[in-house]
């Protein structure tokens, strides 16, 4: 017998029961960003490595371990291979059409929002797929600190209107300082981290030699302890970002838009700069309990060859936020639903049937009907699973006097009508 074929490890199949969520999100996300007036941006699924090397940083997790790696399937030695890899991210590619679109000559900011699949070649569990989906923004050309508030703003809001409020998420902030603070910053980690360095994971060892603010962002047990008493990053920051950040602070003071400040917060992409954040679920206690993350990356824009201008973005994860919907038992609204059920039985009835269903949907309405030959009885019990508020009822008599029987499936009374009357008796019962 053969190998039944399974998904990839990391993947996950989204049947459409779930995908009730996903619809939901992308709704709710989508209408919050247009009536800001962002636009939507797809980029493509796979760009140059170098695009995340230079973008994404090389001291990163994505970047030292985590990336896809595309290649043609009959490479020869001669072949001068381009090196593509599978987004794992959204900013670099979007900041990298950003330049090459000439978006820089536009009003600014540019606002951009998109809802796509990343791909990163983690260790799979709860939580943390190979592939998952984002929706997560970009806001490039604005140094304004009112931007930044703003861009929590929206994301604080796009959480409650999911249905998520302060009982079940948090935001943590912190700033990880300009450009300028950098060398501060890790100097004074730095000079924290030697005593320590022995004891810390291989990948730390490793950062502490390279860029020792990303130890910070460490899961492992053993770096948390040491991490625990590391210096603030806010005791290395200039005056501006301090006083930034401050501003920020009480822009969210004013919106009443709660967060905790978290000085250890660094997140796990390079190019961030100043004002940093994640959206957490306060019921998970797990690694994975951040549901998006974002922050200022001002520097990004110039690294990749344009003028000096200032940016901000985030990202969540959908299905993070969809498994906390379903633990929940969120009630979303589901698309529309059938309103016209169409039963047929006989052959004759079937090829009506057909017709009827054709003209109707013509008209706007929604029809719905069984595919292939049942029983009435059947064919009336998926009517009322269907939700429809009518059913058309098509048999071998309807089709000798010309008839067609109506249901009401709310109160299951019935009426049998000449089938010239059908349409007219539809519009007075939905239409009117
Ligand atoms: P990041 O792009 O790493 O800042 O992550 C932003 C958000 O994407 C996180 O808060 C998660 O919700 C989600 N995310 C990141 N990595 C994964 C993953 N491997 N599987 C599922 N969701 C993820």
């Amino acid at each position: 017998m053969n190998e039944t074929i399974k998904r990839p490890r990391g993947t996950k199949d989204i049947l459409p029961q779930e995908q009730n969520y996903w619809r939901y999100i992308e709704n709710i996300v989508e209408k919050k960003f247009l009536s800001f007036d962002f636009g939507k941006i797809t980029t493509p699924s796979f760009e140059h490595i170098s695009l995340f090397n230079r973008g994404v940083g090389e001291t990163s997790d994505i970047v030292q371990k985590e990336m896809f790696l595309v290649k043609k399937s009959d490479i020869t030695e001669s072949d001068n291979e381009e090196n593509y890899v599978l987004r794992p991210e959204g900013t670099a590619g979007i900041v990298r059409a950003y330049l090459e679109k000439g978006m820089q000559v536009w009003p600014q900011p540019v606002k951009l929002y998109y809802f796509e699949p990343m791909f990163r070649y983690c260790r799979p569990q709860k939580g943390r797929y190979r592939e998952f989906w984002q929706f997560g923004f970009e806001i490039i050309g604005s140094q304004s600190t009112q931007t930044d508030i703003l861009s929590i703003m929206l994301i604080w809001q796009i959480f409650n209107d999911l249905g998520l409020s302060e009982k079940d998420i948090i935001i943590d902030i912190n700033t990880i300082g300009c450009k300028n603070c950098r060398n501060k910053i890790n100097k004074s980690l730095a000079q924290y981290f030697q005593k320590y360095q022995k004891n810390l994971c291989p990948t730390c060892q490793s950062r502490f030699l390279k860029n020792p603010l990303r130890i910070l962002d460490c899961k492992e047990t053993k770096c948390q302890k040491i991490i625990s008493s590391a210096p603030q990053i806010i005791d290395s920051v200039c005056k501006n970002c301090k006083l930034d950040f401050k501003q920020v602070l009480e822009g969210l003071d004013e919106l009443n838009i709660p967060y905790d400040l978290n000085p250890k917060l660094v997140r796990g992409l390079d190019y961030y700069t100043k004002t940093t954040f994640e959206v957490r679920d306060l019921k998970d206690k797990t690694r994975q309990s951040s549901l998006g993350g974002g922050g200022r990356y001002d520097d990004l824009v110039e690294q990749f060859g344009g003028n000096n201008t200032p940016a901000i973005g985030f990202a969540a994860g959908i299905e993070r936020i969809v498994n906390i919907l379903i633990e929940k038992q969120t009630k979303i609204s589901t698309c529309q639903k059938s309103e016209i059920y169409v039963i047929q039985i006989g052959d004759k009835a079937e090829k009506k049937a057909l017709k009827l269903i054709y003209d109707l949907s013509n008209k706007g309405f929604n029809v719905n009907c069984t595919m292939g030959k049942t029983s009435l009885k059947s064919q009336l019990k998926s009517a009322n699973k269907s939700g429809a508020k009518l059913a058309l009822i098509l048999g071998q008599r309807e089709i000798f006097d010309k008839s067609i029987i109506v249901r009401d499936m709310q109160d299951s009374s019935q009426e049998s009508i000449p089938f010239s009357k059908v349409e007219e008796l539809i519009y007075r019962k939905l239409r009117s």
